[in-house]
């Protein structure tokens, strides 16, 4: 027998979570699917830590930034128990680099407040770092971690307390769109309902192009590594900064660190950008690779000391780009009642909980009080991206 809800919410992720439990939260009758066990790793946002920023290349994610701020407080207060730690952000590099310059514009001109600091200011702060002469950072007070997993768990617990139906480990086979509702099918179940929220990372691509969108999505695997500390109380919260260098290498680009609150977990370092990409999920290799590993220790060793001893742990997780790295959240050209989340460019965790909040009011209210100008689907559909066959 078909069940039916208001909302389906496709994809227990960072943004179906949050999706879920702002859905809920607006009284809906809400069914969240999940192919895999809640809180796996085969996905995007599993894990200790993702960062959280304001200090952003684009004055609108800044904004959103601002906005998404006092949500993930209000989610702690009503979760009871803390999601976001405070640490600072260093972004270093030349001043010469372009990405350092734009960076420097876009806070400017959004009236952010950092820091400026010369590379000997930055080794009298924080004398973990050391930089090239001539470097130079900006700090950012606010920046700091969010306890990853906690923050999709807390959303989906959330969502159930508020009447939210949870199923995991059913993959969503078929969508079928009506005129004024949705039916999904599982290997066993057909569930449908008014309306139906896409937030399937990396598995968005075959889902949205069977309902007529045509995304030229593409993933990467991104390698992280958990690496033993020489002194770890220096690379705590209180004493070590998220940091962000603006400068490619071996190792990929952008190398990126987030302190360890758990030494025995270890100091998270990864790369922006700069893996290969694959077409599907399913062609992805989880292996990690030695070899990255010993080139992001090259990094470490000439610039910050004493971070990268033993490996703990290392483990691959999945980005889903777009060709301009912005996100598409926007509904579908043919079924306002079919909204998505998607491609979210390997920079989407700490916007969860706004992108909750705006997927919900794509739902019900059929716009946002957001920007979300730079999200919307017609880009693609002007550069002839989009399918030709959209019905
Ligand atoms: C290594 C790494 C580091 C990152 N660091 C940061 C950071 O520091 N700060 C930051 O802001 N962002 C960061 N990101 C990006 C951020 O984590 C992602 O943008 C975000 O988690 C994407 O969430 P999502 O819900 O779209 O995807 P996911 O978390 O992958 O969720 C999609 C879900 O949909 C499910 N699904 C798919 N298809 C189906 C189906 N047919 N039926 C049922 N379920 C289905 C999947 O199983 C999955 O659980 C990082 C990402 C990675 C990989």
């Amino acid at each position: 027998m078909t069940q039916q809800f208001d909302t389906i919410v496709l994809g227990a992720g960072g943004m179906g979570s949050a999706a879920a439990y702002y859905l809920a939260a607006s009284e809906q009758r809400v069914l969240l699917i999940e192919q895999f066990e809640l809180n796996h790793q085969r996905g995007s946002s599993y894990g200790v830590s993702r960062v959280i920023r304001c200090t952003y290349d684009h004055p609108i994610y800044i904004e959103l930034m601002r906005a998404a701020y006092p949500l993930w407080l209000a989610l702690e207060k009503e979760a009871g128990e803390q999601l976001y730690v405070k640490t600072g952000g260093l972004d270093f590099g030349y001043p010469s680099q372009e990405s350092f310059q734009i960076l420097k514009q876009s806070m400017d001109q959004a009236k952010l407040d950092y820091e400026y600091l010369e590379a000997d200011e930055v080794s009298q702060r924080f004398p973990q770092f050391s930089l090239d002469d001539g470097m130079a950072a900006m700090f950012q007070a606010e920046t700091g971690l969010l306890r990853a997993s906690r923050c999709v768990l807390a959303h989906i617990r959330l969502a159930q307390e508020k009447g939210t139906t949870v199923i995991d480990r059913a993959r969503v086979r078929q969508i079928i769109p009506h005129p004024n509702s949705v039916e999904i099918q599982t290997a066993t179940e057909t569930y449908q309902a008014e309306r139906l929220v896409i937030t399937a990372g990396s598995w968005s691509q075959a889902l949205l192009a069977s309902i007529g969108i045509k995304l030229p999505l593409k993933i990467m695997p991104c390698q992280l590594g958990f690496f033993q500390t020489q002194e770890p109380e220096t690379f705590k919260p209180r004493r070590f900064p998220v940091f962000l260098a603006h400068m490619n290498g071996d190792y990929g680009e952008m190398p990126y660190g987030i302190p360890h609150e758990d030494e025995s977990l270890g100091l998270k370092i990864s790369t922006f950008y700069g893996w290969q990409t694959v077409e599907s999920p399913s062609e992805v290799d989880y292996t990690p690779s030695e070899e990255w590993l010993e080139s992001i220790r090259n990094f470490s060793r000439q610039y910050i000391k004493g971070a990268t001893g033993a490996t703990i742990s290392t483990r691959r997780c999945l980005y889903t780009l777009t060709p301009d790295k912005h996100f598409i959240v926007d509904r579908h050209p043919n079924y306002a009642h079919i909204v998505l989340g998607a491609g979210f460019s390997g920079h989407g965790f700490k916007f969860t909980t706004l992108m909750g909040k705006i997927l919900t009011q794509l739902a019900l209210e059929g716009k946002t009080e957001y920007d979300t100008s730079l999200f919307s689907l017609s880009r693609f559909e002007k550069k002839s991206l989009l399918s030709s066959t959209l019905e």
